[in-house]
């Protein structure tokens, strides 16, 4: 029996293939290396080069691995990406999560945890953010994401299927054993950005809208350790395998930090000048977020153990130093 891992060779794929095998799964990853890195996936875990959207391909490792359960990772995830290429998100996260799924109820797979985004929220009326807010979507990212969250829904409303999706807030951070990390070309997560510009790979970064009604203008958002994340999967999985029902559950701290605070706390543990150049509003930022994470709490048994802002920034750092010594050999 194995968990399928889709995009397992990519930032938080790779995160819980680890999480996985750390817990004695068995793990086969379907990842067609877009972003990812074969090299990301460990030997332990089996690696079949492909897209999710190739139900022949998807629903013959399904079978030859026995395969229990499905976590969906694989996906594009840059919200202005999304606003310049709507239609190509509406493929890459609607349309072939469409296919995955159809290809684990044909074989079977009834368990089925999905990566969803704090981005269906949009900009919410309230922080911290409940799972019950509405639902408002302002980017062609977070709207094909909910398209996915609503076919789980109506499939497990219909058969013998259940799903957890876990909307991400702010996923950030690196294995703390060193073991993977962030490795994406061309990022523009702002830890990792900002990571990149203190270890000299970037000569400055640009932030994006200092006029925002928050406290320091800048954009607040709620960044979780990509570890406390994955076990968070690694809980909602043994949730679905003892019969726990469908769930969806917000995944942050529930504490938020200003783009400047994140910067602030880059410089402090880079011991290094960020050098910053101040720029317009991005397109399809939400103003402030912030998890309520009391369903992960409550329904999962979470208890994150990362939860401190130095501590993710510090993980981070350490792998851009292991990924620029990788680069230079
Ligand atoms: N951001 C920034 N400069 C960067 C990258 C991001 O000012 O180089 C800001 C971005 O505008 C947003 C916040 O940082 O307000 C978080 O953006 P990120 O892309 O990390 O995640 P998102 O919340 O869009 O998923």
């Amino acid at each position: 029996m194995a968990v399928l891992v889709t995009g397992g060779a990519g930032y938080i794929g790779s995160h819980m293939v680890w999480e996985l095998l750390d817990h004695g799964e068995e793990v086969v990853v379907v990842d067609r290396l877009s972003t990812g890195f074969d090299w990301a996936v460990p030997d332990r875990a089996e690696l079949v080069v492909g897209d999710i959207g190739d139900q022949a391909l998807v629903e013959g490792v399904m079978k030859r691995r026995n395969v229990d359960a499905v976590i969906h990772f694989a996906g594009s995830i840059i919200v202005p990406e999304s606003v310049a290429d709507p239609l190509g998100y509406y493929l890459n996260n609607t349309v072939k999560s469409r296919a995955l799924i159809e290809s684990a109820l044909r074989c079977g797979v009834k368990h089925f945890i999905f990566s969803s985004t704090a981005a269906v929220y949009g900009t919410p009326q309230k922080n911290p953010v409940t799972e019950d807010e509405p639902l408002q979507p302002e980017s062609p990212y977070g709207t094909s994401k909910l398209m996915t969250e609503i076919m789980l829904r109506d499939t497990a409303a219909a058969h013998d299927f259940a799903y957890t999706a876990l909307r991400y807030f702010n996923v950030s951070g690196a294995d703390p054993k060193r073991r993977t990390g962030q490795s994406t070309k061309g990022a523009t997560h702002l830890i990792k950005v900002a990571c990149e510009t203190a270890t000299g790979k970037r000569p400055f970064m640009e932030v994006f809208g200092t006029d925002y009604p928050t406290p320091d203008g800048t954009c607040v958002r709620d960044y979780i350790h990509v570890s406390d994340l994955v076990n968070a999967h690694y809980l909602a999985l043994q949730r679905l395998r003892s019969g726990g029902g469908s769930l969806i559950a917000n995944c942050g701290y529930g504490r938020g930090y200003s783009v400047l605070e994140v910067i602030d706390a880059v410089k402090r543990v880079s011991g290094t000048d960020v050098k910053v150049v101040e720029s317009g509003r991005r397109a399809g930022d939400a103003v402030a977020i912030v998890a309520s994470a009391e369903r992960c709490f409550s329904e999962l048994g979470w208890k994150p153990v990362h939860d401190d802002l130095q501590e993710i920034v510090s993980d981070a750092l350490r792998w851009e130093e292991i990924l620029a010594k990788r680069n230079r050999v």
